[in-house]
């Protein structure tokens, strides 16, 4: 103990433990049409927390229609205090201009983001902000079928231990129509109806803010599969610029004891309705 104080006096930098790490503070953003969101505010923060050292705030916009404004984005600086921000909304005809600008301006100044699924059919105003946000631009989606998904890049930390094809169990495909030259792709998968592959995974750099995508969300048996919950917690760990080189949480930032169960009891915030 006495040596460690002196090199504390003297000002030697001592490998940092897992004890002198805190967790990774999440924000997880749900609610709108078509999925069930109150299932996956729980799968995913649960599963994150069973794979990586994340605590979760879990707010759930209660208006299931395709238009509303999350409460949470009324606040200026609304992401500040997080280290980052899980968007797994679906309000398509939320189109306003300056509302969409007050989301996306933390993500810009630096606060790493997650866009899952049906986030990526949001905020529609016609600056397509939140497309170059995402990294990706899609208007529309294909069947309800199950699809190949493929590994692009097997040697990206975000990719290491993801199959070279993953069959997903059963998926919605969306379709991609412009990829930003900001962003990188990760995964495909291939519809059978335009006999195309269509960009699923990747990542993508909007200002200062690291972002990680992903189409693939529809179903909660999907969301279930270890195989997802294992690449979107890369994905997450990646934003947070707390991914290793081989695919595991750098130290400290290892799933730890009794973090899931404590994930499936995170403070949920009902969002009042929008006005
Ligand atoms: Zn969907």
């Amino acid at each position: 103990m006495k040596s460690f104080l002196f090199l504390l006096a003297l000002g030697v930098a001592l490998p940092a433990g897992a004890a002198d790490v805190k967790p990774i503070k999440a924000l997880f953003i749900t609610g709108g049409c078509c999925h069930d969101y109150t299932g996956q505010k729980k799968i995913l923060p649960e599963g994150i927390s069973a794979r990586a050292n994340v605590e979760w705030t879990i707010v759930q916009d209660p208006n299931n229609t395709t238009k509303s404004r999350i409460s949470v984005y009324e606040k200026e600086n609304w992401a500040e205090g997080y280290d980052v921000v899980v968007h797994n909304e679906c309000y398509a005809d939320e189109k306003d201009p300056a509302w969409l600008e007050r989301i996306v301006k933390p993500h810009r100044e630096g606060t790493p983001g997650l866009v899952i699924h049906c986030a990526m059919h949001c905020y529609r105003a016609p600056t397509n902000e939140w497309f170059k946000f995402c990294g990706v631009r899609s208007h529309g989606h294909g069947g309800h079928f199950a699809y190949a998904m493929t590994n692009l890049q097997p040697q990206h930390p975000i990719m290491k231990g993801f199959p070279t094809i993953w069959q997903t169990p059963k998926e919605e495909l969306y379709n991609i129509s412009e990829v930003y030259s900001t962003a990188t792709p990760l995964a495909s998968g291939f519809g059978i109806e335009k006999k195309k592959d269509e960009v699923n995974a990747w990542i993508n750099q909007y200002g200062q803010g690291r972002i990680f995508g992903t189409t693939v969300g529809h179903y909660n048996q999907t969301m279930q599969d270890p195989v997802y919950l294992d690449y979107v917690t890369r994905g997450l760990l990646w934003a947070c610029s707390k991914l290793g080189e081989d695919g595991k949480p750098l130290p400290g930032y290892e799933p730890q004891p009794g973090g899931a169960a404590k994930a499936a009891s995170a403070g949920f915030t009902p969002a009042p309705p929008s006005k």
